[in-house]
C-alpha cells in the first residue's frame, strides 16, 4: 500500500475519490478552493482561502487530500515527490503581487 503522501493523492485522483466543486483562479494559481475527497475513514473537506489550506481530517501540515486537490488544480508543489511534513499550508508564491 502506497503510503507517501504523493503516491496517496495520486491514488485519490486516480480514483475519482478528490472532487473539486469551486474554484477560482488569478493566472494559474487557484485562489480559493472548495473540494471533498472521499477517504477510507471518511469524508474530508478541503479549502483554500486567504491562501491557506485546510481539511477536515486530523493530519497536520499537507495532507493526501490536500496534495491531491493540489495536483488537480495547478499546485503539483503540494505533492511534491519528495514530501516535507512540515510544509506549511500556504499558497503564497513569488509571483504574487500586491
Ligand atoms: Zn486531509
Amino acid at each position: 500500500m502506497a503510503t507517501d503522501t504523493r503516491s496517496r493523492a495520486l491514488a485519490y485522483i486516480r480514483e475519482g475519490r478528490a472532487v473539486i466543486r469551486a474554484a477560482s483562479y488569478g493566472g494559474t494559481a487557484p485562489l480559493r478552493v472548495a473540494a471533498v475527497a472521499y477517504g477510507h475513514t471518511g469524508r474530508h473537506e478541503i479549502s483554500l482561502r486567504d491562501g491557506e489550506w485546510s481539511c477536515t481530517c486530523p493530519a497536520t501540515g499537507i495532507c493526501p487530500h490536500i496534495a491531491a486537490i493540489g495536483l488537480v488544480c495547478g499546485r503539483p508543489d503540494l505533492a511534491a515527490r519528495t514530501p516535507n511534513p512540515d510544509t506549511p499550508r500556504t499558497n503564497r508564491t513569488e509571483e504574487e503581487t500586491p
